[in-house]
């Protein structure tokens, strides 16, 4: 259905040439790491080798799939069946080289390396259907569970690295198709860095954990982020997380489609600066979610992106004391028309483990 909304939005001269993966995946429903699909006002065709052409022909929606042969001159006859003498291309995802080889193959086309057909697609996924949401609750109900049978094993003595691979493999026990990224499992200094990698360090009584972990379900992410205390937190700890507490709520509440990112971002900031924490909050407060776990609309203080009905942000801030300890508090939600409804329902008072 995506598929023929872009196709729409085309010139009957136009054809959008869409080689990227997780494009391809967006718009046709079928994974594969070859493929071409080529999107046009009166027809979309699909081609893919021989090791997913059963598949595709079972899986691919709203195109006609074909088998790759001779691959640009399958492009060239259906460019001339439909009368397209313009080919859009994926500028921010295709490379030089691969673009240098489509014009020396197709020489008779003018090529569009505008970011129109980017910008087409990224607004296209941007906003979610109901059915892309269920499959991202779907995901982060997965992940919780998961989550909350890990809690019980994070205590002192405990690897970093032990508790990130046991958390993915409980997701992908409990129905994850995959992990939406390298799970980060943070604990006492090491929880400074905002995306630090989990290692030998082992739990000791008195730090702070941070994981921030997601799951994969039929192709939509999820992306979700907790601290925990192990033993009792110092004074400055639970100040420090209630700081952050206080950010995210402040940036969930002021979320509704309309608002801008960059609005997003400064609401969640401005408490963490007014706390005196601003230089330790370096990192942007939110990204949008979908077959990636990084797509628009995104929530930085340079950001031009606005929240739209039916987008998915997450509202994640931090702080980060170098050598000492680091919180951040994360949730991703979808926007609706007049505020947002959470896909994560973990609490986010202070547990003391
Ligand atoms: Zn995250
Ligand atoms: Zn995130």
């Amino acid at each position: 259905m995506k598929l023929l909304q872009l196709a729409q939005e085309l010139k009957s001269t136009q054809a959008a040439l869409v080689l990227s993966e997780e494009n391809r995946l967006y718009l046709t429903g079928f994974p594969s790491s070859n493929g071409t699909l080529l999107v046009t006002r009166d027809g979309n065709i699909f081609w893919t080798d021989s090791r997913y052409y059963e598949m595709a022909c079972d899986a691919v929606e709203d195109a006609e799939v074909q088998l790759q042969d001779q691959l640009y001159a399958q492009v060239h006859e259906q460019l001339q069946k439909f009368g397209c003498t313009e080919i859009l291309v994926e500028a921010s995802r295709m490379t030089l080289d691969t673009l240098n080889t489509w014009r020396k193959m197709l020489p008779s086309y003018s090529f569009n390396v505008s970011n129109r057909l980017d910008r087409l697609t990224d607004s296209l996924r941007e906003v979610k259907t109901e059915a892309e949401a269920e499959k991202m609750q779907r995901a982060q109900d997965i992940a919780e569970a998961a989550l909350t049978e890990l809690l019980p094993l994070v205590k002192p003595g405990a690897a970093e690295r032990d508790l990130a691979n046991e958390l993915e493999y409980k997701m992908r026990r409990l129905g994850a198709d995959g992990i939406s990224f390298d799970t980060i499992v943070v604990s006492g200094e090491n929880s400074s860095k905002p995306h630090g990698v989990p290692g030998e360090r082992l739990i000791q009584t008195g730090d702070f954990v941070t994981i921030d972990f997601g799951a994969i379900y039929r192709h939509y992410h999820s992306d979700c982020t907790r601290t925990f205390a192990v033993g009792q937190p110092t004074e400055e700890m639970v100040n420090v997380y209630e700081t952050v507490k206080r950010a995210q709520q402040a940036g969930l509440d002021c979320l509704r489609a309309g608002v801008a990112g960059a609005d997003l971002d400064r609401t969640a900031r401005d408490v963490i600066r007014e706390a005196g924490y601003g230089e330790y909050f370096g990192h942007s407060t939110g990204h949008g979610v979908g077959v990636e776990i990084h797509e628009h609309p995104y929530a930085g203080p340079k950001s031009e992106d606005f929240l739209t009905e039916g987008s998915v942000v997450t509202c994640e801030p931090g702080i980060y004391l170098p050598g000492k300890f680091g919180v951040r508090i994360e949730d991703f939600v979808l926007v609706t028309a007049s505020g947002h409804r959470n896909f994560c329902h973990l609490t986010k008072d202070l547990i003391v483990l």
